[in-house]
């Protein structure tokens, strides 16, 4: 079921519709004592004894095509168990909606003349309309439509059907696509020869394609040591064993470069994205279903595509945090992707220059198997990176957003004829709005969260809820008033207009998610960077990733500390991968590459292995800290949250959390450690308050458990909202 119960429910599938009721297709059955008419998914047909138990029956069979194969049944039961979802819910993720519900079919009705009476039409007494109804439709070449029938002899209805009703003319109903989609039309690019890593990692990736129970591959690769290549050459294996491979990407990294890159080397890609409308979507979808998809390149919900014959999964960007959904069920497509690759005995390749901690320390475990690129094509040299202390700049006053040494960079590289990015992970104009006088913070009045300036409409938004008013004039606290209210922190709107102050003859432009709103605007953007028509490129992380342009010999990051200091156990990780990933965006060509980061903390661990491309000496520093305070990647996690418009009868009910699975663990004799609970840094968020409990253990086991007596024990109050995260990635 997709709403209510969470778990199978056995009923007798009546004669008539043994064979249309099978695994993965879904029927309607009576649920409870009302015996509500609900649609359900049929999981398993079963020929047994059922003894004394009374079953009732399944009414009606809904579907024709089987959804979900049998290791997908498999998987998507893993799933409901390993997230604590509901089964339901979790295969409504997995079929869009698009297919469950037939997006661009339709039903039609065809007509036809039963053979014997188109042998006696002369001797039969008819109306003269009826009459050429029935000729026409005779002498067709095939079915028609009620309508195209009535249009033929221009005739309404009416002698129609009189004609099916005397059983005359029979009647079918068929669903028929009205869609079609055409293949991307792109020039054939050949195979690169392989550098001796890349050929290197070839070999041990085609040792598990064919080894009998694959093992995942961490393919960590230093940005711009041609990790895309080695995925093509190893999906080509795949191909010629008549199979499928499927490519994950984070949404943002689905630019026409992407697609381009598969599509001049493959025949028959499926390229799914969120902008899809539903008919497409359900067209692909039977498409790769059909088998004759060679590759499908997707962002997360893309582990799902139904190939037949899989023979690999790569999921490149593996630590990118958009592979986990933020809603039920709250999966990580890493995660779903090695069930499947297990299930289906596939080899899952994740690749990336900044592994997460979690696949970094299975790979040094054994787990996974490990293959280094530790230099980049052709031996290009990594960029410099430095460091610059933003404290010094505080005591002379200065309140920009680029230092002395950023700016001289940036004219010597605008001299030169570089490209420059520019990374600040903030948008907005101004992010902090104070009065000076009384010390009155603007915030949101659904999150108290501060409210950030808008220039470009004049308004102040709340970051978590779009909530919008006019920026004020005047200090909006009643016994204030005072007139010189204060607008600092700096947003990208803030840097945009600093660049173009400082280096006015230049053309820039701005990436963020509010200059991004329109679809196809990013590539838009991309392309005049692409043809150096824009010369500098400011944005937030949407920047950082993947981007491949020779040209660019300059990247500065704005302010590296924007994620150090939040309440976050990967806070450090965050850091070390953003400044790694947009650092890997420059020296990609002849022309070197330099990469300034500004800092307030220069000497933050995190902060210092970027700035020496050193990955390892990251994980040296991080995993013993990680160990000592029994966090991921040794122990698991979950995150409970609950919100409600009370704050009182939402910080009682987490304590009854927290007391509950305190009572269970000491009753298992097992050990789960708490934080919490306690107010989430996000405390209120669209009227509601927001309390959290961090849940961490060596026993999985057990923590589901817990979280499952805890569903069973507790009576929620009615104004109180409860969730439970596994493998949480967001800590807000
Ligand atoms: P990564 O994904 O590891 O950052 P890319 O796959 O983007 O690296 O490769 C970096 C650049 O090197 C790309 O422009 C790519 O076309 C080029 N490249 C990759 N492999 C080879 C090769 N064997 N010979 C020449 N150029 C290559
Ligand atoms: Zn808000």
């Amino acid at each position: 079921m997709s709403t209510g119960p969470e778990k199978a429910f056995d009923y007798l599938v009546p004669d008539e519709l043994i064979g249309e009721i099978l695994p993965g297709r879904r029927v309607y059955v009576p649920l409870g004592r009302s015996n509500r008419r609900v649609m359900a998914y049929c999981v398993a047909v079963e020929r047994k004894e059922y003894g004394q138990r009374k079953l009732k029956h399944v009414l009606a069979a809904l579907d024709q095509q089987t959804l979900v194969s049998s290791h997908m049944l498999n998987m998507t039961q893993w799933m409901a168990d390993y997230y604590l979802a509901s089964w339901g819910q979790v295969l409504e993720a997995v079929i869009p909606a698009a297919v469950r519900g037939n997006a661009g079919t339709r039903e039609v009705t065809l007509l036809s003349v039963p053979p014997q009476v188109a042998m006696q039409l002369a001797t039969l007494k008819l109306t003269d309309k009826q009459q050429k109804v029935l000729t026409t439709l005779a002498a067709a070449s095939k079915p028609m439509t009620p309508g195209d029938l009535a249009d033929k002899c221009r005739v309404t209805q009416a002698p129609i059907s009189t004609l099916r009703k005397k059983k005359l003319i029979t009647s079918e109903v068929r669903r028929v696509s009205h869609a079609h989609f055409d293949d991307l039309d792109i020039e054939r690019e050949s195979a690169k020869s392989l550098s001796e890593d890349q050929a290197a990692a070839l070999q041990t990736i085609l040792a598990q394609v064919h080894a009998p129970q694959p093992k995942p591959i961490l393919l960590h690769g230093v940005t711009g040591s041609g990790k895309t290549e080695v995925y093509i050459q190893a999906i080509q294996n795949v191909i010629d064993q008549g199979k499928q491979a499927i490519v994950l990407v984070p949404e943002i990294s689905l630019t026409p470069q992407t697609k381009q890159r598969f599509a001049s080397r493959f025949d028959r890609i499926a390229v799914l994205h969120s902008h899809m409308s539903d008919v497409e979507r359900h067209w692909q979808w039977k498409r790769i279903a059909s088998g004759i998809v060679n590759v499908v390149v997707g962002a997360r919900s893309a582990v799902f595509a139904p190939t037949p014959h899989l023979g690999m999964i790569i999921l490149d960007e593996e630590h990118d945090t958009s592979f986990k959904q933020d809603s039920v069920p709250r999966y990580h497509a890493r995660e779903v992707a090695a069930k499947r690759a297990e299930l289906e005995k596939v080899p899952l390749i994740l690749g990336t220059a900044t592994p997460s901690l979690e696949t970094f320390y299975r790979a040094k475990q054994g787990q996974y198997e490990l293959i280094s690129m530790p230099r980049r094509i052709g031996n290009r040299p990594l960029p410099a990176v430095r460091t610059v202390d933003m404290r010094y700049d505080k005591t002379t006053g200065y309140r920009g957003a680029i230092s002395r040494q950023l700016y001289q960079s940036i004219q010597r590289t605008l001299q030169q004829d570089g490209q420059i990015i520019l990374l600040l992970n903030r948008r907005g104009h101004s992010t902090h709005i104070q009065c000076p006088a009384c010390g009155h913070i603007v915030k949101c009045p659904h999150c108290e969260l501060p409210l950030t300036h808008h220039i470009t409409d004049g308004s102040t938004v709340c970051h978590y809820c779009d909530y919008r008013s006019t920026a004020p004039r005047v200090c909006p606290d009643a016994k204030c008033g005072y007139s010189g209210i204060r607008f600092s922190g700096i947003g990208t709107q803030k840097l945009e207009q600093e660049v173009k102050a400082k280096f006015s003859s230049y053309p820039i432009i701005r990436m963020d998610s509010d200059t991004m709103k329109k679809p196809g605007s990013h590539e838009a953007a991309l392309e005049k960077f692409r043809n150096q028509e824009v010369r500098i490129l400011v944005g937030t992380q949407m920047i950082a990733k993947g981007l491949d342009f020779p040209n660019v010999t300059l990247v500065g990051v704005i302010n590296a500390d924007t994620a150090l200091h939040f309440p976050d156990v990967r806070a450090g990780e965050r850091t070390f991968q953003l400044i790694t990933q947009v650092a890997g965006r420059t020296g990609r060509g002849d022309l070197g590459g330099e990469v300034l980061v500004q800092t307030l903390s220069p000497d933050h661990p995190a902060i210092e292995a970027a700035t020496r491309h050193d990955y390892a000496l990251f994980a040296e520093r991080e995993l013993p800290f990680r160990r000592d305070f029994q966090m991921t990647p040794f122990a698991h996690m979950v995150r409970i949250i609950a919100r409600g418009p009370a704050q009182a009868s939402v910080e009682l009910f987490m304590q009854q959390v927290g007391e509950e699975i305190q009572r269970f663990t000491a009753e298992k004799g097992g050990e789960i450690s708490q934080q919490g609970p306690a107010p989430a840094p996000i405390e209120k968020l669209r009227g509601n308050y927001r309390y959290h409990l961090l849940l961490h253990s060596f026993d999985r086991h057990l923590m589901r458990a817990a979280v499952l007596h805890c569903r069973e024990k507790i009576t929620v109050p009615e104004d109180v909202l409860w969730i439970a995260d596994v493998d949480p990635i967001d800590m807000m």
